[in-house]
């Protein structure tokens, strides 16, 4: 008979017995019905159903809604330093493909899409950013350190653990090396081809949107001759993108003068006059007022802004700022524009987000056709079974 290491054993109800079926890494307190022994924080726990089935093995998080997120869905499988090695070498094996000599800002390991509940690595050329954002991962951190240093050959490892959902699981934000060389202040990656430089230390996130690789690169297809005005720009991705692609002049605006700063450099390293764009530091619900009260206008507009649905709570909030920005874009574009419009926000799925930019333009009185539908890139894959993953979503419009 088979054995299990784990040193506790979680009895679900049967409710969530369809859920493991159907594979979701994850187990909320509810779904809980007995629990047998003194689990602790990252502990490896055993699944069982409420007649005695081995079902799968996990973590366990004695604080957070999430209690147990799954390692493993073979019930038997050792959560041990072969497991974890295991583990990140077929995430990186997935993103070969993408991983060449002219994109060198990759995401390697995308957490519960990858096998690795709670763990994000990204990788800006020699050097890996991490995110420990579950009590599992926090646990086994020191093995998957040693383990991504001996299998990618960089540099150093950051950890920029600084998020609040670390908060959820009872940890503390945390940032620093975690091995090797300290990151210096702008490390420089390539996009297919197009230069970046990266804040490591201070960026957001890890440091830079790589999610939105393959939609800047759409961008580009749209932006020649084009009048381009850039919303929440942060360091200059489709600024830099929409220059590539032969833009006439591209507005920036954002209301963070560090990330500017960084645009300006980003647009310098690639050999673009600052002639052909501006930069202008202030809040995007005013400027997009001000620019319609002066009958300004644009070809193309993209508005990409940060998460504004932070949880279930914020929808319907989130929704009219939504709203209130596609509808003031769509007021802004000429005759046949381009409308780039994006949602980070998990909790607003993309069949809202799509009646929200209907909405939208209904009250602008404008026709909105829908050309593409955008997604993060391909190294943030999710797996079908995990559909929270599915975070970014995005529509291009042609506004008649
Ligand atoms: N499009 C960017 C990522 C945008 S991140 C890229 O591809 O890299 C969101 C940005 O919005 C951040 O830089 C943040 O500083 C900025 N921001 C947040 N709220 C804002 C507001 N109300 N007005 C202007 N900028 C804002």
């Amino acid at each position: 008979m088979k054995e299990s290491q784990a040193i506790a054993r979680v009895i679900v109800k049967s409710a969530a017995e369809k859920s493991i079926l159907r594979k979701h890494p994850w187990l909320f307190s509810g779904a809980i019905d007995k629990i047998k022994g003194n689990p602790g924080f990252g502990d490896t726990v055993l699944i069982q159903s409420s007649k005695g089935a081995d079902l799968c093995v996990g973590a366990f998080s004695p604080q957070s809604q999430i209690r147990i997120r799954i390692w493993d869905f073979n019930p038997y499988e050792i959560i041990d330093h072969s497991f974890f090695e295991k583990q990140i070498r077929r995430a990186s094996s997935k993103r070969s493909s993408i991983d060449d000599d002219s994109t060198n800002a990759i995401r390697l390991i995308n957490a519960e899409n990858d096998g690795l509940p709670g763990l994000i690595v990204d990788r800006y050329d020699g050097y890996l950013v991490c995110q420990f954002l579950s009590s599992g991962v926090e646990s086994w951190k020191d093995t998957i350190v040693s383990i991504l240093k001996n299998e990618t050959g960089i540099t150093g490892i950051y950890e920029r653990s600084d998020t609040e959902s670390r908060e959820k699981e009872g940890l503390e934000k945390i940032s620093g090396v975690l091995w090797g060389q300290c990151p210096p202040d702008h490390v420089l990656v390539k996009e297919n081809g197009v230069r970046f430089l990266v804040d490591i230390k201070t960026g957001h996130k890890t440091g830079f949107y790589i999610d939105q690789r393959e939609n800047r690169h759409l961008l580009s297809c749209y932006s020649h001759g084009k009048t381009v005005l850039n919303c929440f720009s942060y360091t200059g991705g489709f600024n830099t993108w929409a220059l590539m692609g032969g833009a006439s002049h591209v507005t920036n605006i954002d209301v963070s003068d560090n990330a500017l700063s960084l645009l300006n450099k980003n647009a310098e390293i690639n050999g673009f006059s600052p002639s052909l764009y501006t930069t202008v530091c202030s809040d995007v619900f005013q400027t997009l007022r001000t620019f319609r009260d002066g009958n300004k206008t644009f070809d193309l507009i993209i508005l990409d802004p940060p998460k504004f649905a932070h949880s279930g709570h914020h929808v319907a909030k989130a929704s009219r700022a939504y709203k209130d920005i596609n509808l003031l874009a769509m007021k802004l574009l000429t005759e046949g524009g381009y409308l780039f419009t994006f949602s980070c926000s998990g909790h607003i799925s993309a069949d809202l987000f799509q009646k929200i930019v209907a909405d939208a333009a209904i009250d602008a009185k404008r026709e909105a056709r829908l050309l593409k539908i955008m997604h993060q890139s391909d190294d943030h894959a999710i797996t079908l079974n995990f559909p929270e993953g599915m975070y970014l979503k995005g529509l291009l419009c042609r506004i008649g």
